[in-house]
């Protein structure tokens, strides 16, 4: 079974997705840690970001692993690498391709098979388990968002502005797998609200639902 939390860029899924898998004893799925390793990948192999079909056979053999917070390319520890800003940028440009998304999705959803998770990133509720009994819809205001990613990453708070705004551009708009909420999930807007307070809203959904 999978709870899905999907929103933009600096909502704050990850840190809540993780916190609520940790509050109910679930796994913790991370999808945009798999878009992260393709455009990784794609950057050490000189593969170009237009190339959807070179990409698409990339995603296809990636050896992609979770170990508890760590994410594994090829048996290779990438938790850092697959954070910078150039990967992110990359990441937004290689997940417009339907066959990187196929691709992923197809992994994605064999994972979730196997235990109850906790699944975060753009199209959880959408497309990998449309039949998830508690999707929600995770945002900020673009201020809010773009303040949190540059207190973590150090970078300034314009330039996180600007990028996350072409970022929020190319996840809404493609064509496959876009950004939005799936019309049953409950939206949440962290804007001001401490990550505590998200925490015990979602896991009073969960257990109002009778998913625990
Ligand atoms: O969530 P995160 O910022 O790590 O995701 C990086 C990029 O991967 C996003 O900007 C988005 O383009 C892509 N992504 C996606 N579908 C997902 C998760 C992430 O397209 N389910």
């Amino acid at each position: 079974m999978v709870i899905a939390i999907d929103g933009p860029a600096g909502a704050g899924k990850s840190t809540v997705a993780r916190a609520v898998a940790g509050e109910l004893g679930f796994t913790y799925l991370d999808s945009g840690a798999m878009y992260r390793c393709v455009a990784l990948a794609a950057l050490w192999d000189g593969v170009d970001v237009d190339d959807g079909e070179a990409l698409g056979e990339l995603a296809e053999r990636l050896e992609i692993d979770f170990d508890g917070p760590r994410v594994l390319l090829g048996g290779r520890d990438v938790s850092g690498e697959i954070r910078t800003p150039e990967v992110s940028g990359a990441a937004s440009h290689v997940s417009v391709h339907p066959r990187v998304r196929a691709a992923l999705v197809e992994r994605q959803r064999h994972l979730i098979e196997t235990a109850d998770y906790v699944a975060e990133g753009r199209d959880i509720g959408t497309v990998v388990s449309p039949d998830s009994p508690l999707k929600i819809f995770l945002t900020a205001s673009d201020e809010e968002r773009a303040r949190r990613r540059a207190g973590e990453t150090g970078e300034d708070v314009k330039a996180v502005l600007e990028a996350q705004r072409q970022r929020d551009a190319r996840d809404t708009e493609r064509e496959h797998g876009a950004l939005r909420a799936a019309e049953d999930a409950v939206a949440l807007d962290t804007t001001g609200l401490g990550l505590d307070e998200v925490v015990a809203r979602i896991v009073a959904l969960a257990r109002e639902r009778g998913l625990v």
